[in-house]
């Protein structure tokens, strides 16, 4: 039989057909590309190809725990919900935190969004998502008066310019990688460039590389927007009718970079060079702008992300095919997250608790006959705050579900002691091992991919299903059932009375529309997550959704492609902002014998914290242990020699890696992958090495500009 379904790691979203023995076995015979789904056609990287290697019961959790001790599910169901009861008549709801995941489905995120804000009554709800996309958030709302991803995959196959920035693509999206290959060889006069600190595989593609010193992209984007203003090379007509911002961001621009020779050397790349890209930008209406990461892991972040999209509404190249700002997520429902209000400072339905309106529609939409929500009336700690929340007792008890924060979340020597400290840790995964799992009282055993069944959406907002193949092991159950069982016994039965995930979709769906409530103020009914066209499908419907992209409604049953193609914005106004910005130093800073520059990412075949890739042996050999790319001058300085395990510390921790001498990392800087833990390698936490900091704006962590020591690990 085959089936089709998406595939759970990076934000691309690709669709996957599983070869598989209906209802029998714990693995799939083989998994190929969707020739159907929009976002692959067909493709797959080597991650997904693998995934079926990745699955079977061995080292999946089974059974439910309580202090290591496997219990019933009634049992533990019953001391979660008392032991969050009394916590909660103790301390409020206020003392209670979940910190959520990317790789949740959206029926998972949309009822642990509601468990937690509506009847447990906390803001205090964050996922993993802040650590790769908040800032990119922050940015298009300030932008665009809400989180709007403009562009579409087909943009960046139209694009007569396309410039990489903050973004390994070939290693982290690598299937969007192989469409702007195979785009640019259809298209001769197509160009690429790429923007990195690092050469990458990514740069195989430019016809430009830029390699950029770190923190150097608001200096690089600012003098992008000073040379098209004295170049004449402004869209005049769409800035005055479409824009508003635009002498306060020039101003801001021209002041910190006011021509190439001062950009040149901010930047720390060659002016001609330089040069060439901004005449590139400025004389090219249909460019995409993508980043990720390298942009978003930022103490300045959000300014970095308004700083690129200033640049585009100057130039008007926005809203139309193969034009725009276009970040990428890393997770695979990053955007589903976004959704359904899973970031602390949101509330449902892609609302913001200061929305007009919000508030009161969510109360009244969650209300049942017996129960009012008690929803918070603001937004929630961030997830560096939380844990400093717990840090302090305010948090009282913490319910981490399919994520790994031990491993992800910076300072991470702090963050376990932290967990540690916390009364109550309730942790539901489906993997056996890993390091988060070793501080949680109650072990909640989850479905795993392939097991699970419900919608993600990718980074182009495209809805997908991802279906239930296989049956879950042991006692394992879904994240929604989970939760779903948890609110009955804490009396919140009412309210989530679902009967299978399409009833969860269908209330999140009529959620999002506004066309039918009476109440609904003039602000609230002008929005734009609406997948109110989605609401009222029974199952046999849901079942066969096809891939779709929201919003979806009665003036675009069949999905929207493409945001702002009227150059109307969701500002009260309709006019885009361009934001002030000028460039900030990083906030890590040379301590001590700590001076290298350290950024952390990810590699070309793994997955977060490896809990699932580590098992497909073809996937270990492109890099088969913990690594730390570094110049050759650094190298000598430090008296390491390639291939010997040297260390790297500053006052947070230390990390030991295989050295691996290069001449793609720019002198006095690092660069280590953040997947090994302690369940695959000894000290290889590369988050223990970078600071809890972030940018104020976003909350998003700082985690490409760390400040480390390089020594031999003799010298130890
Ligand atoms: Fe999966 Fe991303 Fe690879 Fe597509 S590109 S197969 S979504 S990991």
């Amino acid at each position: 039989m085959e089936t089709n379904t998406t595939c759970p790691y990076c934000g691309v979203g690709c669709g996957v057909v599983a070869q598989h023995d209906a209802g029998r076995g714990d693995t799939l015979a083989g998994v190929t590309g969707d020739k159907t789904h929009p976002a692959n056609e067909g493709r797959l990287c080597v991650k997904g190809s693998a995934l079926a290697q990745t699955l079977g019961h061995e080292g999946r959790l089974t059974h439910p725990r309580i202090d290591g001790v496997t219990v019933s599910w009634e049992t533990a169901l019953s001391a979660v919900a008392s032991r969050l009861g009394s916590i909660r008549a103790q301390h409020g709801g206020g003392a209670i935190a979940g910190y959520l995941s990317g790789q949740l489905l959206t029926e998972d995120y949309y009822i642990a969004n509601k468990f937690f804000k509506g009847f447990v009554g906390t803001p205090h709800v964050d996922t993993n998502s802040r650590l790769c996309m908040a800032s990119a958030v922050a940015g298009y709302k300030r932008a665009f008066g809400a989180d709007a991803v403009p562009c579409c995959y087909e943009d960046l196959e139209t694009a007569e310019l396309v410039v990489l920035t903050g973004s390994n693509l070939a290693w982290n999206h690598p299937v969007l990688y192989q469409r702007l290959r195979a785009a640019k060889s259809r298209n001769p006069l197509m160009r690429i460039v790429v923007i990195d600190p690092r050469v990458t595989d990514t740069c195989e593609l430019a016809d430009l590389f830029l390699q950029i010193a770190p923190g150097s992209d608001i200096a690089l984007f600012n003098g992008l927007l000073s040379y098209m203003a004295g170049k004449g090379r402004l869209d005049r007509d769409f800035i005055e009718h479409h824009t508003e911002g635009f002498d306060d961001a020039l101003a801001a621009a021209q002041q910190e970079v006011p021509d190439i020779a001062t950009a040149a050397e901010r930047c720390g790349v060659d002016a001609e060079r330089l040069e060439t890209f901004y005449y590139w930008f400025a004389t090219q209406l249909h460019v995409v702008t993508l980043y990720s990461q390298g942009i978003n892991q930022s103490s300045g972040g959000t300014d970095r992300v308004n700083a690129i999209i200033n640049a585009h509404l100057a130039g008007g190249s926005i809203g139309l095919p193969g034009a725009g700002p276009f970040s990428i997520t890393g997770q695979p429902n990053a955007m589903g997250g976004r959704e359904v209000g899973g970031l602390a400072n949101q509330l449902a339905a892609h609302m913001d608790y200061h929305t007009p309106g919000a508030l009161d529609r969510v109360t009244r939409f969650w209300t049942t006959p017996n129960l009012v929500p008690a929803l918070p009336d603001g937004p929630g700690h961030k997830a560096l705050a939380l844990v400093e929340a717990i840090e302090r007792g305010e948090v009282q008890a913490l319910w981490i579900m399919a994520t790994n924060p031990l491993v992800s979340l910076p300072d991470a020597n702090r963050v376990r002691a932290a967990i540690q400290k916390c009364p109550l840790v309730i942790v539901s995964d489906c993997v056996a091992r890993n390091d988060t799992l070793a501080y949680a009282d109650i072990v909640l055993p989850a479905s795993g991919w392939a097991e699970k069944d419900g919608t993600v959406t990718n980074s182009e907002r495209r809805i997908s299903r991802q279906r239930g193949i296989l049956p879950p092991p042991g006692e394992a159950r879904h994240d929604w059932w989970i939760i779903r069982e948890v609110a009955r016994h804490m009396g919140f039965g009412e309210a989530f009375d679902y009967q299978g995930v399409h009833e969860i979709f269908d209330e999140h769906a009529r959620l999002s529309g506004f066309e039918n409530d009476p109440q609904a103020t003039p602000d609230t009914g002008y929005r734009l997550f609406d997948i109110s066209g989605l609401a009222g499908m029974d199952r046999a419907r849901y079942d066969a959704l096809a891939p779709i992209q929201w919003p979806v409604n009665a003036d675009a049953p069949r999905g929207t492609a493409r945001l702002f193609e009227r150059a109307r914005f969701m500002t009260p106004n309709g006019r885009a902002r361009l934001i002030a910005v000028a460039s900030s130093p990083a906030i890590q800073q040379p301590d001590g014998e700590a001076r290298l520059v350290l950024n952390t990412g990810r590699i070309r075949d793994q997955w977060h914290t490896m809990t699932r890739t580590a098992r497909a042996p073809r996937l270990m050999h492109h890099r088969s242990e913990p690594f730390i790319e570094v110049h050759p001058e650094d190298a000598r300085h430090a008296s390491v020699q390639n291939g010997q395990i040297a260390r790297l510390h500053n006052t947070l921790g230390e990390y030991l890696g295989r050295v691996r001498v290069t001449t793609a990392q720019r002198r006095g800087e690092l660069f280590i992958p953040i997947h090994w833990n302690d369940q695959f390698a000894h000290q290889a936490r590369a988050s223990a090495l970078i600071a809890a900091v972030c940018d104020p704006l976003s909350g998003q962590p700082e985690s490409k500009q760390g400040r480390v020591a390089l020594s031999p690990i003799t010298a130890q």
